[in-house]
């Protein structure tokens, strides 16, 4: 069994499917992108991956044990998730913020250490002492990424962690999640910038419609094909000139 693993969930809401017998697996050391257009029901595969959404019917496992007999505190030690639409109004400090994440762990000396490390690789040392409600959209973003980091955990569940970030501090978030799992963690992140997911992800898993339309390495499932169809807009892809990978953008294939 893999290490988180998702069997047959679906989620109906008032008679809609949502999420339809969806199975995905996720291992340790693997970086999944999950993609597919708005609505398709990514963020709540995410949540139900996270236990935080039960699903209608199905399973979710995290290291062999059914998530929704896991008690919450033992869960939070095993699993942190940023959600898409993040908390702004917080009048705390930012590396109060962060230190939030340390939370599920009892006090312990190196926390300090911890909470340190995931401002500098959220680049937030210059804003630490800042008011968190003050800041920008995507330095707010940035400290619930440092607070998800600081959590220490063996997998992460990150619903759009560069959306609005700009490109420097975008790559600096892939950069990290590449550490994570290269460090052996699951990492799960949905992804609207396509390149990043070619770049970034070991796996890509398409989702449309509430099921998953293909999940395997981004080269074989960033098809110009499947995309068009799964977006309902032309997109082309083509090798990028510098380095050879795909090169994802809209529009017919000339
Ligand atoms: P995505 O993250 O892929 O954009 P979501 O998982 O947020 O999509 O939502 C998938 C679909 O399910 C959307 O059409 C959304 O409106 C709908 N949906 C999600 N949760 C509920 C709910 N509690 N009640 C009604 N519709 C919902
Ligand atoms: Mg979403």
């Amino acid at each position: 069994m893999s290490y988180l693993e998702a069997s047959g969930v679906s989620y109906i809401v008032d008679g809609s499917t949502i999420l339809a017998e969806t199975s995905v697996a996720v291992e340790r050391g693997e970086l999944v992108a999950v993609v597919g257009p708005n609505g398709a029901g990514k963020s709540t595969l995410l949540a139900i991956l996270a236990g935080v959404l039960r699903a209608t019917s199905g399973t979710v496992t995290m290291a062999d044990t059914d998530i929704v007999r896991t008690p919450p505190d033992v869960l939070a030690r095993h699993r942190a998730y940023l959600p898409a639409d993040l908390l702004k109004e917080i009048r705390f400090t930012v590396r109060e913020v962060v230190a939030m994440g340390r939370h599920p762990w009892s006090a312990s000396a190196d926390d300090g250490v911890r909470i340190t490390d995931a401002l500098h690789a959220m680049d937030l040392a210059g804003l630490a002492d800042h008011v968190f409600s003050t800041l920008s959209s995507g330095e707010a973003k940035r400290t619930h990424l440092a607070r998800v980091l600081a959590q220490e955990t063996q997998v992460l569940l990150l619903d759009e962690p560069a959306s609005g970030l700009d490109i420097g501090h975008a790559e600096r978030v892939l950069t990290t999640l590449r550490r994570l799992a290269a460090s052996g963690c699951a990492v799960v992140a949905v992804m609207h910038d396509l390149n990043a997911a070619a770049r970034a992800a070991d796996r890509v898993v398409v989702l449309g419609h509430g099921e998953i339309v293909a999940d395997g390495i981004p080269t074989d499932v960033l098809d110009a094909g499947l995309l068009s169809e799964v977006y309902e807009h032309p997109i082309r892809v083509t090798d990028h000139p510098l380095t050879r990978g795909p090169l994802i953008s809209p529009g017919e294939d000339v």
